[in-house]
């Protein structure tokens, strides 16, 4: 007696070589049968021997090909008398090739980078090489089905060799779509700013030469062109941070593997697995102080970002010569990155020397993710900081089924978020919506995005703030608007991340957002669910003096809570925020703030950072965005000791629970003199964290409830995540942490979305 068993498999599975993967799994458990590609994933039917087609069953969850993501596995059984034999893969449904999701675009395979080495092999050295389990998939995808006509290699017809690979189900290039190789494939050529090509023979050996001589050179990569330098080389690394106006802002290198890692960065086992992960993010690691690497590279900064090669390109580079390359976005300044040959002359001619390009032409444009693994006591937490190449377009999948919606997120870090069924899909980090080409960009990716997965919206989510481009572009979709307060789609983003489905606490700390009464808010304590959350807390407020100045000037900040703390007296106190401004100037800022004329009241807790690194002196001018939360988190140096804070008062103001932040303010004025910096960083680190272990309490005696969400930016402060979850879970609650979707507004489409969608399911009930 046999057994027949019909396995449904859902998620990313086609297109990821996933049917030749289970046709050879078949015959290792001698089992006959067939499989295609259906309506929701892939359908395996096989049959024979019942302990065989359970091993074989468990291999297919246990094992699927690395570029697979299984998000739902079922199946029924049946006996038969006599199992068939032979395994056959039959013919796709259409309809089911239009509905399946498209693979993100992932780094060379250990076979493909194997092959490139090869003097042997076919493909050595060729830039392009990839196969069924690696390459560029999401950014050269026009329309689906995923099928070469529709992506960028439609140009380039195969060769007898490669049409061989791409036809053979037991090739590690079946049905590979960007399959190519140095007979009929895309070339790579290094050119100047006319598109002259700069050498006949290898351009890749030619453009390390250029790199040896301190020059810069424009690599086309998957998502984009990057900036590439040496980056052991002072000079270099100084003049692309001169060209590229860049201040005093990291740059992330690019590095072989994980032992040369090791040479420049402190690296966890978890931090390891993320750097080896498919998607290759760049990485923040602890930076050794010795590295021997360019102090141009980070200046001032104890973290570095690190990653891994993903394209066959940047393997090439490497391996000419450079232990360490700096390869950092190509984009003029606040514009999205380069991702045309014309678009990289127009944006990059003043900043590189060269181009070390190809014409496999990059149809998405996908920046570089940025993530981290967060040392919480419970273990190692990896986060994503900017959710781009190698995660888009995965899914999150959200507790219950949402109607189709469209989500457009904040103005800054934008993202936007489709919504339907079980899936959630976050377009890549689109910028800040400041200029005409981010809102370009955001226009054009939100429209491919929409086609690719063929969600026709029923209604558009957007921030409360009437002037976001998003609110605008919702209110002339046509569509139905759902108007999302941007504290709440922080915290609801943050529990479908976690998959939580109950109401929490949601401690939200962020620079600015919109809040219900009309002020800025950013220091939020709310009680709420995917449907509504309500203010229940918050940072005492302050004034900002002269509104986005103040963002871009913290002592005006600090000024702003010493008047706070102090009123009038603040301009007497003998502080360097105080006594290094202008007296006259110090006093219109001080007036603006007694009379709150061009100074609008905030509960920012990432102004709060602003103010605290004025005050501390370790961050007197933003030169980035969090500039000042970092360098407040830097003097600290990594380590996570805690320290007794400075007294948390926290007063009940009508039912909101109010923290007090003036006596850490008058704290820092007196013991400044006396106590060295990195200790009143972690006092102030310290004090937060118990005043919000303090409102929590409250709030859960209030309200019964046991889980805390953490959002918001300043969550990106690893010392405030570890001490903050140290506190709470020593208090009994369950806290949750972003993970797959960023803590910071690039992760607000999610929850903008599933809060639409809950409203919506609420509403047909
Ligand atoms: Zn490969
Ligand atoms: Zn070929």
């Amino acid at each position: 007696m046999g057994l027949r068993r019909t396995i449904r498999i859902g998620g990313i599975v086609q297109g990821v070589g996933f049917r030749p993967f289970v046709h050879r799994t078949a015959a290792e458990h001698r089992l006959g049968g067939w499989a295609n590609n259906g309506v929701d994933g892939v359908t395996v039917c096989v049959e024979g021997a019942p302990d065989d087609v359970r091993r074989f069953t468990r291999d297919l969850a246990e094992r699927p090909p690395p570029l697979a993501v299984i998000d739902s596995f079922d199946y029924t059984d049946e006996p038969v008398d006599v199992p068939a034999a032979g395994f056959r893969i039959r013919p796709s449904d259409p309809e089911g090739r239009r509905r399946a999701l498209v693979p993100a675009d992932t780094h060379l395979c250990g076979p493909c980078l194997t092959e490139l080495f090869d003097p042997a092999d076919r493909r050595h050295r060729y830039p392009l090489i990839n196969c069924t389990d690696c390459g560029p998939r999401f950014s050269i995808i026009l329309d689906v089905p995923y099928d070469r006509p529709l992506t960028t290699m439609a140009p380039f017809p195969m060769c007898a060799d490669c049409q061989a690979e791409y036809d053979s189900v037991t090739d590690r290039r079946y049905h590979a779509q960007p399959n190519a190789c140095p007979v009929c494939g895309p070339r790579v050529r290094l050119a100047d700013h006319d598109r002259v090509p700069l050498t006949g023979g290898d351009p890749v050996e030619a453009a390390a030469a250029l790199l040896r001589d301190g020059l810069v050179v424009a690599v086309q990569a998957h998502g984009g062109y990057q900036l590439v330098v040496d980056a052991a080389d002072n000079k270099a690394v100084a003049r692309l941070r001169k060209r590229k106006d860049r201040g005093n802002k990291p740059f992330a290198v690019l590095v072989a593997d994980v032992g040369e890692v090791r040479r420049y960065a402190r690296v966890s086992d978890a931090e390891a697995d993320l750097l080896c992960s498919p998607a290759r993010p760049i990485v923040l690691l602890r930076a050794h102080p010795d590295a021997p690497l360019s102090v141009q590279v980070a200046p001032g900064l104890g973290v570095l970002g690190v990653m891994l090669p993903s394209t066959p390109l940047q393997h090439l580079l490497l391996a000419s010569g450079f232990p360490v390359l700096v390869a950092t976005s190509g984009n003029a300044p606040g514009e999205p990155m380069a991702r045309t040959a014309e678009s990289a002359r127009r944006d990059l001619g003043r900043i590189c020397d060269a181009y070390l390009e190809h014409d496999r032409r990059i149809h998405s444009r996908v920046d570089d993710s940025i993530a981290r693994v967060v040392p919480l006591a419970g273990g190692p937490r990896p986060q994503l900081v900017r959710r781009a190449r190698g995660y888009v377009p995965r899914p999150v999948r959200p507790p219950f089924d949402l109607p189709p919606v469209l989500a457009v997120g904040a103005e800054l870090k934008n993202t936007a978020c489709y919504g339907s069924g079980r899936r959630l899909v976050l377009t890549q980090h689109l910028g800040d919506l400041g200029t005409e080409r981010t809102r370009s960009f955001f226009d054009s990716a939100v429209a491919h995005l929409g086609r690719l997965l063929e969600v026709d919206p029923v209604a558009v989510a957007h921030d409360l703030h009437p002037d976001f481009h998003g609110t605008r572009w919702a209110a002339r979709s046509g569509l139905r608007t759902i108007a999302v307060q941007h504290h709440h789609a922080h915290l609801a983003s943050c529990l479908v991340d976690n998959g939580v489905d109950e109401p929490a606490i949601g401690v939200v700390f962020d620079g600015t957002g919109l809040g219900e009464d009309g002020t800025i808010w950013g220091g939020e304590f709310l009680v709420g669910d995917y449907v509504s959350a309500r203010r229940r807390g918050h940072l005492s407020t302050f004034r900002l003096p002269g509104g986005d100045r103040a963002v871009r000037e913290p002592d005006r900040v600090a000024l702003a809570l010493l008047h706070a703390a102090y009123g009038r007296e603040a301009a007497d106190l003998p502080l360097a925020a105080v006594r290094d401004r202008d007296p006259f100037e110090r006093d219109v800022l001080l007036r603006m703030c007694e009379r709150g004329v061009g100074a609008p009241v905030t509960s920012s807790a990432g102004r709060l950072f602003d103010g605290f690194g004025a005050l501390l002196g370790v961050c007197r001018s933003v030169g980035y965005d969090a500039e000042a939360a970092i360098r407040l988190e830097e003097v600290l140096g990594g380590d996570h000791t805690p320290v007794p804070p400075w007294p948390v008062r926290v007063d009940d103001v009508g039912g909101l629970q109010v923290v007090d932040v003036r006596p850490w303010v008058r704290a820092v004025v007196d013991e400044l003199a006396t106590t060295p910096v990195p200790v009143l960083s972690r006092r102030f680190h310290s004090s937060l964290a118990a005043a919000i272990g303090e409102v929590c309490g409250r709030l859960r005696r209030e309200t019964g409830l046991g889980v805390v969400a953490l959002s918001g930016g300043v969550f990106l402060n690893q010392y405030l995540s570890v001490r903050v979850d140290a506190e709470l879970t020593a208090a009994g609650f369950r806290v949750l942490h972003h993970g797959a979707i960023p803590p910071s507004d690039g992760g607000i489409a999610a929850g903008q979305a599933v809060i639409a969608g809950a409203r919506l399911r609420a509403e047909a009930r």
